[in-house]
């Protein structure tokens, strides 16, 4: 089958479009033939070498499609069944294995690319907003990166848990996009200082959470946004890894709690996989989530894909089809 792998950690040209062994199924594992795959940062971190993973790699962990051949022991799972999973390597391809336990079914009113284009995506926007610091009326936050893949997300989530949403994006197209997903405010921040512009919209009193995937280039300012005992929530980093922080900066900023918190702490069990994902998947089939599929590229353009996401030049999910 074809697949995208890397031979050596580096730029997206190490992206190579080839053919390998078609996986076999092992115990408690089901075969996914893939109708799209899920592109995500974590996939170019990955391929730089920023984290770890054994060479050479097929790239990806995301994607929706058909079960097509069950390993041992395999039970409430069947040959036909429409799935999505994320957390499971080797997802640029044709075809993946895939433990059972880490596959969900797809509800009716969910086709396959809506839910490639989710799932990781929407159970991070959902662990954000409902568990990580749990949203309600009288909260504002600021979403960082408002019209990206999780951003749209979060947006949508934290406005339906009754929260003021205040996002940044990097361009006035983009800043509509999140307005459209609900943000009340947009910051252009490339442009205007935002940790004065949050201080401006919230008369001085700042926010009770910052939900920041810039990293780097934010980390400092979005600790001035927040209200005395606030969080910030660093989930990721865009524009790169934060330098080591000094707790007492915590203090001196009025008592915040700071933490980075990551999906595979936030679906432990199957349970709470199963309730995350059930409800991403119910709002998306009865059209109360809007999925923003920003581009869609043939597995051989993977390259292409990355290029983009690094350049900060898309919106909403990019999804590869096999
Ligand atoms: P996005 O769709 O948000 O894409 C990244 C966006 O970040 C860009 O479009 C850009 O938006 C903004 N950005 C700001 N500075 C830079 C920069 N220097 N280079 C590139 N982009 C920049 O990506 P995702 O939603 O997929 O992921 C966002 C972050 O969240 C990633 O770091 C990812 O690893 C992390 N993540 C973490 C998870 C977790 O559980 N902890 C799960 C999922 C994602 P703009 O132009 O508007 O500034």
């Amino acid at each position: 089958m074809k697949a995208v792998r890397f031979h050596e950690f580096g730029g997206p040209e190490t992206l190579r479009f080839e053919d390998v062994p078609e996986p076999v199924p092992g115990q408690g594992e089901i075969l996914v033939r893939l109708a799209a795959c899920g592109v995500n940062f974590i996939d170019t971190y990955q391929r730089s070498g920023a984290y770890n993973v054994p060479l050479p790699h097929v790239a990806g962990q995301e994607g929706a499609g058909e079960v097509v051949a069950l390993g041992e022991g395999v039970e409430n799972v069947a040959v036909g069944d429409r799935v999505a999973y994320t957390g499971v390597g080797e997802s640029y391809a044709e075809c993946v294995a895939v433990p059972a336990a880490r596959a969900v079914r797809l509800p009716e009113g969910v086709d396959d690319a809506t839910a490639a284009a989710v799932i990781l995506q929407g159970m991070t926007a959902h662990y954000l907003a409902v568990s990580t610091f749990p949203l309600q009326e009288g909260h504002t936050c600021l979403v960082h990166a408002a019209a990206g893949g999780v951003g749209l997300l979060l947006t949508q989530i934290a406005k339906r848990r009754g929260a003021r949403v205040i996002g940044t994006a990097g361009t006035e197209a983009k800043a509509q996009l999140a307005r459209g997903a609900g943000a009340d405010a947009v910051i252009l921040y490339r442009e205007q200082d935002f940790a004065a512009e949050v201080m401006r919209h919230t008369r001085g009193e700042g926010l009770q959470v910052v939900y920041d995937s810039v990293g780097k280039d934010t980390f400092e300012r979005s600790l001035d946004c927040l209200a005395p005992r606030g969080y910030l929530v660093l989930y990721g980093q865009s524009s790169g890894r934060v330098p080591p922080v000094d707790p007492q900066t915590l203090n001196a900023k009025g008592s915040l709690f700071l933490t980075r918190p990551t999906l595979g702490s936030y679906a432990l069990t199957r349970e709470e996989l199963e309730w995350r994902a059930g409800e991403i998947f119910g709002w998306v089939a009865d059209g109360s989530l809007n999925v923003h599929i920003g581009g869609t590229f043939p597995l051989a353009e993977a390259a292409e894909a990355h290029r983009r996401l690094e350049g900060r030049e898309t919106t909403g999910k990019l999804l590869l089809t096999p």
